[in-house]
């Protein structure tokens, strides 16, 4: 088969469905297709995350990351309430712990100063909390200072990502499943693409969410300038009595540097409770389950906090990819450029967290950019 389409997705994972609904819920008259390799969306990073609606604190304020994810955020849960998709009203709690206190505090404290002042830069509303507020938001834990942002949400991804894709669908839009995008040529009006199964798709507007592989997407229609650097984030659960111990976010206070937010007690909808992720570059995009991290590095971090916990309380449950575009920690934004007008295409590289609280402004963005460009 091969069809004219107006616009094609390429990915359909949080990303490329939120960008489908927008466009689809837009141009009812356009036909807007998905590409996805997998038998569902979302089955790729949009599933293996914290699901934390982050309110932007943890970036740089002046990057386009962060301003995405304070709008997206608040974006997603309006979109949660309205479709009833499972949400937990946390917080988030950063904290200070005792043992940096024993070991001359001076680190963590500091990185909490600019966290504070980096919400205030933002108009980000946070509370300083000392020991005696501490005890009252998350009971369980032991720590001497913090801030508590009250504008964070966990979500469901799983459920998230879905009632995207059905929007999208019920506004029109279709989306190809089990068909991986093999090769891309530039034809004068439209984008060929060129799908495993040998359909292939001629699109006015190609939109490449490829998440991890997006890199290797714009290399496929001659845009070579982008790599993408695998790391991986792994998470435990906490098993038994004691996942009842934690019911809000609840971060360390990290340095600029640190590659993540740092490994936090991450309770989820349905009930469970997890910590992670951590962040380790690996040498592949697919690199899920080898070489797992032991369960010894994630306790020493957790009992800073929940000294009961013991070895005995963690199980392995999955680890994430952050897609990112620098071979180090450094911290980068996400790229979403409009690389050729005519036909036009679409790169959003780099989209790592918080690419899930961000979705929605995303797929704002990605339609005003189109407006512009074309
Ligand atoms: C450990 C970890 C924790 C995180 N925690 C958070 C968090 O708490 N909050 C937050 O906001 N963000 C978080 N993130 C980031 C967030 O998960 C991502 O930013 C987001 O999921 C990116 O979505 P995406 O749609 O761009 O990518 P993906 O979900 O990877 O979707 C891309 C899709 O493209 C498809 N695809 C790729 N190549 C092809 C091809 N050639 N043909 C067809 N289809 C293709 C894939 O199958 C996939 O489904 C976290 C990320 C990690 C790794």
């Amino acid at each position: 088969m091969r069809k004219k389409v107006d616009i094609a997705i390429v990915g359909g994972g949080v990303v490329g469905f939120a960008i489908a609904r927008e466009l689809a819920m837009s141009y009812p008259e356009k036909k807007v297709f998905v590409v996805e390799k997998n038998a569902y969306g979302g089955m790729e990073t949009s599933a293996r995350n914290s699901g934390v609606l982050h309110s932007g604190i943890h970036q740089n304020p002046n990057f386009l990351k962060s301003k995405l994810a304070v709008s997206g955020s608040l974006k997603a849960v309006k979109y949660a309430k309205e479709k009833n998709i499972p949400l937990l009203d946390s917080g988030m709690l950063i904290v200070v712990s005792f043992r940096a206190f024993r070991n001359g505090l001076y680190r963590e404290i500091l990185d909490l100063f600019r966290l504070m002042r980096s919400a205030r830069k933002q108009g980000i509303e946070i509370k300083f909390v000392t020991r005696r507020s501490i005890k009252k938001l998350a009971p369980n834990i032991k720590a001497l200072v913090g801030i508590f942002i009250p504008a964070v949400w966990v979500i469901s991804q799983g459920e998230f990502v879905r009632a995207l894709e059905l929007d999208a669908l019920r506004n029109g839009a279709v989306a190809f499943f089990n068909s991986e995008v093999t090769s891309i040529e530039k034809l004068e009006e439209v984008y060929g693409i060129h799908m495993s199964g040998g359909n292939i798709l001629d699109a006015e507007v190609v939109i490449n969410a490829a998440g991890l592989y997006a890199d290797d997407v714009a290399h496929m229609a001659g845009f070579d300038g982008y790599t993408i650097y695998p790391w991986r984030g792994e998470y435990y659960e906490i098993v038994g009595e004691k996942r009842n111990l934690v019911r809000r976010l609840v971060y360390p206070a990290v340095s600029k540097k640190s590659p993540s937010k740092g490994i936090h007690f991450s309770p989820r909808t349905d009930g469970r409770l997890f910590i992670g992720p951590n962040a380790r570059s690996v040498p592949a995009k697919d690199y899920y389950e080898e070489d797992k991290t032991p369960v010894e590095v994630f306790l020493k971090h957790a009992i800073k906090y929940l000294p009961c916990l013991t070895k005995d309380d963690l199980v392995w449950a999955y680890s994430g990819i952050r897609a990112k575009i620098t071979p180090d920690a450094e911290e980068s934004d996400f790229i979403i450029n409009v690389d050729s007008i005519s036909p036009t295409f679409v790169n959003l590289i780099g989209i790592e967290s918080p690419g899930l609280a961000s979705a929605m402004a995303i797929a704002e963005y990605v339609h005003e950019l189109l407006k512009t460009a074309r």
